[in-house]
């Protein structure tokens, strides 16, 4: 057989043919909204690489964007990587110390941002040795200037050359790089493939996976700067489906006004989204008879939400575990054949796991020891992946300890059992992070920035289960006698220097205490605290 290679330029030209005329609408920050098509995309494509060229960008560059979804997103997402350069989705939500760490180690030659975001890139620009160039995209947002020295998007693409040179990328060359937050220590990256993404797209596609084909209209809430957007973008060109790419406004009204004009089929996101899209549409009726699933992840869907979609709307939630290091899909949650009789009643517990691993994708849990544990749906154990779009290292971190197991399997960090029927459920996590809305906090970091506190003996910080955000952190602290005694809203004040807003934890979730519980080998006892604040 011919060994053709993978890449992601294959994708775009396919699409641009095939699907000359499937859309991909964009809604910008002041909620204007455009649409192009596969054919037009592909010249515009054409031309921001010959930008990216003219910027000096080379093969292996890393090219970094900090934007909401949207079309000029998706150019980007093809255009760097057709070049021989390494797209870098930056999170818009990393705090300034981060946002500085990741950037430099990237080492990012340019970064592309949305203008309406300009104001969280400032702290860039503060370091002495930065060597990135800005580019930025016109968004439409009111009263907010450009950074200074930023050139304009559409300004160099109206220069460009249009002549279309793809390169013949190696299919396993570097396409795109994600940060996640490492459990202790900085942030980690993770760097794809031309072939991983590209299998990965098909492994979405797949029926009993997404299932994107041709006749969806997807719109991805989950943030092309978090994890590919799930890869969803790459699908939909792989299978000419019709992307709708909804900006930053995606709570409530502008979220029902777009599945409703857009004729949405499928729409992918953390709970969070969903369960304020709900309480919307109960009170704002809309028509979303287009909707025919919702895609679930990033955190656990809970049951009764899966339920309320199901009661309420008619429209079934397909739950989906994932993570950064697994491009991020890694397993689905559909109703195996024979379970299709079943009651709704009988149905929900099936349908809140978090589902069989993809094809492609291979699940084991080990136990203790490390043996793989029974797949008896009792059993847990720490939840082991491997597959050819699964990390087997981060980036720059080689001689580091490898995520790996002797026998090669990706250790996930997160706890779970599988039952007979190949479903995998998390149980717990082992990793100590905190995730609120779909975001990490690492409370590792946080208790670390506490303890800096010369009023501060001891603080560990836990996530608190919270019913929109999923968890959002909470601290106990133990004051140091003899000193001032600090509060909460010190606390907080000190956090603020490093942390993000969203990241800080309340007032009412600084607990101050005598002393902290221990485990055997004097760590802090996190879960005897967890339990301690579910008792409360
Ligand atoms: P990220 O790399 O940010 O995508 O986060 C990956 C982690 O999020 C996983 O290791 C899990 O801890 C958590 N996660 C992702 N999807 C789910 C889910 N469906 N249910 C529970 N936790 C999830």
């Amino acid at each position: 057989m011919m060994d053709s290679r993978l890449t992601l330029d294959a994708i775009l030209r396919r699409a641009s043919r095939v699907y000359a005329d499937k859309r991909i609408v964009s809604r910008g920050n002041d909620l204007a909204v455009s649409a192009a098509t596969y054919a037009e995309l592909r010249p515009r494509v054409a031309r921001l690489m010959n930008v990216l060229r003219s910027l000096g960008v080379k093969p292996g560059d890393r090219v970094a964007t900090f934007a909401w979804n949207h079309a000029r997103h998706m150019e980007l997402y093809f255009a760097a990587p057709a070049m021989g350069a390494i797209l870098h989705t930056l999170n818009i939500r990393l705090a300034p110390g981060q946002l500085r760490f990741i950037v430099d180690h990237a080492e990012d030659a340019v970064i592309f941002y949305d203008r309406s975001l300009a104001p969280n890139l400032r702290p860039l620009l503060e370091r002495p040795d930065r060597r990135e160039a800005f580019i930025c995209m016109d968004d439409g947002a009111p009263d907010v200037e450009p950074l200074p020295g930023s050139l304009e998007y559409e300004v160099l693409m109206a220069e460009a050359d249009d002549a279309e040179r793809f390169i013949d990328a190696d299919e396993n060359a570097a396409a795109a790089l994600c940060y996640t937050s490492g459990t202790t220590g900085d942030p980690k990256g993770v760097l794809y493939t031309h072939r991983s993404l590209y299998l990965h797209s098909v492994g979405i596609c797949m029926a009993d996976s997404l299932a994107i084909s041709e006749c969806e209209t997807v719109l991805p809430v989950v943030p092309m700067f978090h994890a590919n957007a799930w890869g969803i973008p790459y699908a939909c060109a792989l299978t000419g489906a019709s992307l709708v790419l909804p900006g930053p406004h995606v709570v409530g009204k502008p979220l029902a006004d777009l599945i409703e004009s857009e004729r949405v089929t499928l729409t992918a996101g953390v709970p969070s989204v969903y369960t304020v899209l709900h309480q919307y549409l109960r009170q704002h009726p809309h028509d979303i008879s287009s909707l025919r699933s919702l895609v679930i992840g990033g955190s656990a869907a809970p049951a009764a939400l899966i339920e309320a979609w199901r009661r309420d709307f008619g429209v079934p939630v397909i739950h989906a575990w994932g993570m950064t290091e697994l491009s991020p899909v890694g397993a689905v949650c559909r109703l195996r054949a024979s379970m299709q009789d079943l009651e709704p009643a009988e149905q929900l517990p099936i349908l809140a796991k978090q589902g069989i691993p993809v094809p492609m994708v291979e699940a084991d849990v080990l136990d203790e020891s490390g043996a793989p544990a029974p797949w008896d749906g009792k059993t847990t154990g720490e939840l082991v992946v491997r597959g050819p779009w699964v990390a087997r290292a981060y980036y720059k971190e080689e001689g580091a300890p490898s995520p790996l197991t002797d026998d090669g399997w990706f250790r996930t960090g997160d706890v779970a059992r599988i039952d007979p029927q190949g479903y995998v459920e998390l149980t717990d996590r082992k990793k100590d992070v905190i995730k609120s809305r779909g975001e990490w906090i690492s409370s590792v970091e946080m208790e670390n920035a506490v303890m800096g506190m010369p009023g501060v003996l001891e603080a560990a910080v836990i996530g608190r289960p919270h019913a929109l955000r999923g968890e959002v952190a909470a601290a106990f602290v133990v004051r140091r006698s003899g000193t001032e005694p600090i509060t909460g809203a010190d606390v907080r004040d000190h956090l603020a220097a490093t942390f993000a807003r969203w990241q800080l934890p309340r007032l009412k979730d600084i607990h101050f205490v005598d002393a902290l519980p221990k485990t055997g080998t004097g760590k802090f006892d996190k879960k005897a605290l967890r339990a301690g604040l579910q008792a409360s």
